[in-house]
């Protein structure tokens, strides 16, 4: 066994926890979930999984169940604890909770009432995957799962398309087809990777470009977990002079702001920085009517 028992403080401890391979969990978390009064878990089962696996009994310590569903009933008897002195590990069913998963309100409310909170930091998804990604790591903006509905999600993407970091988004294998190909119209034809299943057996990097990461998932689907890492606006290379011959033909049909839209868009563009392109070519055109 790697844990050992040790005197925690009364308070609440948030423990990373491995996002496949079980042995990606520090010596620290080991210790807390040796040694915590109470237990609480998004999954039960996987937290007594882990505990098995390193060799740590639960004894007559009390673990409970704590996820989005029960989080406003089982709070209380979690801030009773605290408010009893006890020492409480939480951990969701994989990597650091809060990160689209469980705790939020846990730790607002046990640090607003004044407690002792703290993290044993570990694995995440995130930083996993932009490690691997291959895309640049200095600034980057984690989405969350995108929504649902293909309507919800063009508008959520939307929001995103001026950010100047790299996008991280968690995605389901169901949704990742349409999600690519919907990013790939707001966006443009960015670089971008899918990561899958990291650090387990089948782990997986897929990089291209949206639209070729796209037509990839179609000839050969994908299974199992997956963070999507998208480049961030205006790092297309695209020609001057084929950035203007779209835009050009986009003014011939569409007003300013609609034809900056899809040409912005289409090669991953600043929107603001087409747009005085395209104002500029568009007063050019109404000189050469007038002339
Ligand atoms: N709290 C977790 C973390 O810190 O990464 C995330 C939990 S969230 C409910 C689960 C999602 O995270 C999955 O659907 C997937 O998008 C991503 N994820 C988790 N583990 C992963 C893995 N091993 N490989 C790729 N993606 C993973």
């Amino acid at each position: 066994m790697n844990a050992k028992t040790v005197k925690l403080e009364g308070g609440l401890y948030f423990v990373a926890t491995p996002i496949g391979t079980a042995r990606d969990i520090t010596l620290r978390a080991l210790d807390i979930l040796a040694s915590a009064d109470v237990l609480a878990a998004e999954d039960t089962r996987s937290m007594r999984r882990l505990m098995d696996i390193h060799g740590i009994a639960l004894g007559d310590r009390p673990l409970m169940s704590y996820h989005d569903h029960n989080g406003a009933r089982a709070r209380p008897r979690l801030m009773q604890y605290l408010a009893e002195g006890r020492s409480v590990a939480y951990a969701s069913e994989a990597g650091t909770p809060l990160i689209a998963d469980p705790g939020y309100d846990l730790s607002i409310e046990a640090a607003t009432a004044g407690y002792f909170v703290t993290s044993a930091p570990g694995p995440t998804a995130i930083a996993t995957a932009l490690t691997l990604a291959g895309l640049p790591t200095d600034k980057f903006l984690f989405a969350g799962f995108l929504p649902n509905s293909k309507s919800a999600r063009i508008s959520a993407i939307e929001t995103l398309r001026e950010v100047p970091a790299t996008l991280v988004f968690y995605e389901s294998p169901k949704r990742i087809g349409a999600m690519l190909l919907d990013c790939q119209s707001v966006l443009g034809d960015r670089k971008a990777a899918v990561c899958r299943e990291l650090t387990k057996k089948f782990e997986e990097i897929r990089r291209g470009t949206l639209g070729e990461l796209a037509v990839g998932m179609k000839e050969k689907p994908v299974k199992g977990e997956i963070v999507v890492v998208i480049d961030r606006v205006g790092q297309s290379t695209v020609n001057p002079s084929d950035l203007e011959a779209d835009l050009r033909d986009a003014l011939s049909r569409m007003t300013v702001r609609d034809a900056s839209d899809v040409v912005a868009g289409a090669h991953g563009l600043p929107r603001r920085k087409v747009y005085q392109l395209a104002l500029g070519l568009d007063r050019d055109n109404e000189q050469a009517d007038d002339g």
